[in-house]
């Protein structure tokens, strides 16, 4: 597998794409409030992104209808926001957005607790995004990809969650999706490939609180729990560099 390298100008780019991602998801983030339908956090986030000059990487990709994905509770990923689906106090909710600027994607994802949540939804938010950041110790020039995976699994399995295995993250530039697709665990004991500086990826682990699988509901989209527990999503698109990973869209 050959993975494409950015040049530093396209590195530019991308680091201004993903500022602007990390910019709309923290405002995103701090509007989430019980009684709004996810369609209204849906307009906000592409009103936010297009008032940035940007385009939102989402919609119509394959046919998704909105800007932002949002999954609530049970949800994993690629929710429809919907006028008839209203948040309320205690939900966890997972925003994934992604926008394109000058030709250049970014992509990456929250899980926000609504109001005063449970301690459990709390700390699968907490240990969702801690294995995000353990994948990162591993994301260093000269690893294997799959380090990263294996690290974000472990750090689920260590704290009894399930890592949902059907959906991964993928390398990110010009398209929002490339080679190599990152599954969350080490498939079938093999490395990957190799990590080199100037690659662009999209990291995001997808944890259960109870087992790693799911199902699609019937619009197509929307990944859910197979048990019902609830599912957190954290994401972001990074750079690997000679030294310490660059989180783009972390600010
Ligand atoms: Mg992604």
């Amino acid at each position: 597998m050959t993975v494409a390298l950015k040049t530093d100008h396209e590195i530019d780019l991308m680091r201004h794409a993903g500022k602007l991602l990390g910019q709309t998801l923290q405002q995103l983030t701090a509007a989430v409030r019980p009684g709004m339908t996810t369609w209204e956090l849906n307009k906000l986030g592409e009103d936010i992104i297009r008032g940035y000059g940007c385009i939102p990487s989402f919609l119509d990709y394959n046919g998704f209808p909105a800007a932002i994905c949002i999954s609530v509770n049970d949800e994993v990923v690629h929710g429809i926001p919907r006028g008839d689906i209203t948040i309320e106090e205690g939900d966890i909710v997972s925003l994934d957005a992604g926008l394109i600027y000058k030709g250049y994607h970014a992509d990456a994802a929250r899980t926000v607790p609504v109001g005063n949540v449970s301690r459990q939804a709390e700390r699968l938010i907490k240990v969702t995004e801690e294995c995000f950041f353990e994948g990162m110790k591993y994301a260093v020039d000269g690893a294997h990809l799959y380090d990263i995976s294996a690290a974000i699994a472990a750090h689920a399995k260590k704290n009894h969650y399930g890592v949902v295995r059907e959906l991964t993250g993928h390398g990110i530039g010009k398209n929002l999706h490339e080679e190599p697709f990152i599954p969350n665990y080490r498939p079938f004991f093999r490395k990957g490939p190799k990590l080199e500086a100037g690659m662009t990826l999209a990291v995001e682990p997808m944890i259960n609180e109870g087992s790693r699988h799911i199902y699609w509901k019937e619009d197509n989209w929307t990944v859910c729990t197979d048990d019902g527990s609830l599912s957190a999503h954290y994401e972001n698109t990074i750079l690997i560099t000679d030294g310490e990973p660059e989180i783009l869209t972390l600010i």
